[in-house]
């Protein structure tokens, strides 16, 4: 087989193993199935040849010093290889760690997208969507500057929190602070006071004392400071900030990234609900009412039409007389509110109302001890997309940091990074980062992360022996 465009690999004489002189063209961005029987030379050709020249010569361009810490791979037989891009092999031997394997982790391109998050990428608040950063007196200064200017130049009280402890009454609490020199009181509740520190206005007041001002502020207020802006009749605008990696409106705190953040791998990253695999096991309601030609007297939900659960039939046929649920109508043909109805139902077994197939099925995961319930469960059962991360598999924490990315308004989480395919991944990144360059771009045209490396069966078996990026950490 030869191919005509340029972007191809040439193999010319390859004799590797059992091949024969073999020459052929691969075309470059493309699937393309090598079969035929065992011992045709299919894996000479692949891993022994092409993958094992593009890695000879990746690793080449290494200095002496770093090539010691790479795999390096013997020169195949064959006369020469032309246009070969650096590539990544998975193959069939080695067992994979863990059934939440990707492509991603198997070739370790998602070890630099957890670094890159980790150092690159900024905290957006789950409350306001704002960006979260650590606040200085200069930064807060400058935002003062900025957010004040439409209010012309407010008279500012700044204050910063002082919490009231169980085990101290606010007056206790006020003799302290009056020893250091704060006495009034700009605001309270019972578990916190809101002391002041400074008034001035901005256009009058002197650049270092203000600064000076909101250090002892964010010193004092353990890291937080509210400057309050006042008009004739009272409180025009509230600015809060602070040091910590905090959101000063909404009161949240974060925790610092770490690489482990962004793994799916990790307890730290993953999501708690589907617990890193991005999707949970559920009830399959496409199984429940597998037949949508069927009415609800005509046995539409097919759990219930076994002599076992004959009253839970029974029950949907008394409830929907009494509600006008349509009986005799096709279950495609009713309502989505019919439908929800027979589904969700109206409340629990106890307030005899009708409980829906739903809770049906709450109850007898209840008595999923029995072997015959758990039996009769697995019929039901699918995957679905977790409801908590949608699949994403990370906890939220994780998705709220996003990387700045030319042409993304809003920037990309590490979850909708690993959905690009790699060349535009490589493409938007502004710092090109190490994992997705060009070096592996092409070897493979499948995202870095979401999608399943291999089967379930075949994962097991799968072995990496990635090109390994050379991490700029
Ligand atoms: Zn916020
Ligand atoms: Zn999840």
């Amino acid at each position: 087989m030869t191919h005509s465009g340029q972007d191809c690999i040439r193999v010319r004489g390859a004799r590797q193993n059992n091949l024969r002189g073999l020459d052929l063209d691969l075309p470059l961005g493309e699937l393309v199935v090598v079969t035929g029987v065992s011992g045709s030379g299919k894996s000479s050709l692949v891993f022994d040849t092409v993958y094992a020249e593009g890695q000879r010569r990746y690793v080449e361009t290494f200095s002496p010093y770093a090539r010691q810490f790479l795999d390096r791979m013997d020169k195949p037989r064959v006369d020469r290889v032309e246009g070969i891009p650096p590539a990544i092999a998975i193959d069939q031997t080695n067992p994979v760690r863990t059934s939440r394997s990707t492509v991603g982790t198997m070739t370790e391109l998602n070890d630099h997208l957890k670094l890159l998050f980790a150092r690159v990428a900024r905290l957006h608040c789950r409350g306001c969507g704002r960006p979260v950063r650590r606040d200085t007196p200069e930064s807060i200064l400058a935002s003062l500057g900025e957010r004040l200017a439409p209010l012309g130049d407010p008279r500012l009280v700044v204050t910063f929190p002082v919490a009231v402890p169980k085990n101290f009454s606010e007056q206790e609490v006020l003799g302290l602070l009056e020893q250091q020199g704060y006495t009034r009181v700009h605001a309270r509740t019972p578990t916190q006071l809101e002391m002041v520190l400074d008034r001035f206005r901005l256009a009058g007041a002197d650049r270092s004392r203000t600064l000076e001002a909101l250090e002892t502020g964010l010193r004092v207020g353990r890291g937080r400071v509210a400057v309050h802006a006042l008009s004739a009749d009272g409180e025009a605008a509230v600015l809060r900030y602070s040091s910590d990696l905090h959101c000063a409106d909404c009161d949240i705190h974060y925790r610092e990234p770490t690489p482990s953040l962004f793994s799916f791998n990790s307890p730290l990253g993953a999501c708690e609900t589907c617990r890193g695999f991005g999707r949970v096991i559920g009830v399959d309601y496409g199984l429940v009412v597998p037949d949508t030609g069927k009415t609800l007297r005509g046995g539409a939900i097919r759990p219930w039409q076994t002599e076992s659960y004959r009253e839970c039939q029974d029950d949907l046929v008394k409830y929907a007389k009494k509600r006008g649920v349509p009986l005799d109508t096709p279950w495609r043909e009713l309502t989505d509110e019919q439908r929800r109805w027979a589904i969700d139902g109206e409340g629990p077994f106890e307030k005899k109302v009708w409980y829906g197939a739903k809770r049906f099925f709450q109850w007898l995961e209840t008595k999923s001890y029995k072997m015959h319930i758990r039996v009769l469960l697995s019929k039901y059962r699918s995957y679905t997309a977790c409801p908590q991360c949608d699949g994403a598999r990370l906890k939220e924490e994780a998705l709220l940091w996003r990387l700045e990315v030319p042409g993304e308004p809003r920037g990309l989480n590490v979850h909708e990074t690993m959905l690009l395919p790699i060349e535009r991944c490589r493409r938007r990144s502004t710092r090109r980062p190490t994992c997705c360059s060009a070096r592996s771009a092409r070897a493979s045209t499948s995202s870095c992360g979401s999608a399943s490396a291999t089967s379930r069966s075949t994962a097991s078996r799968a072995r990496c022996r990635a090109a390994r990026c050379s991490a700029s950490t």
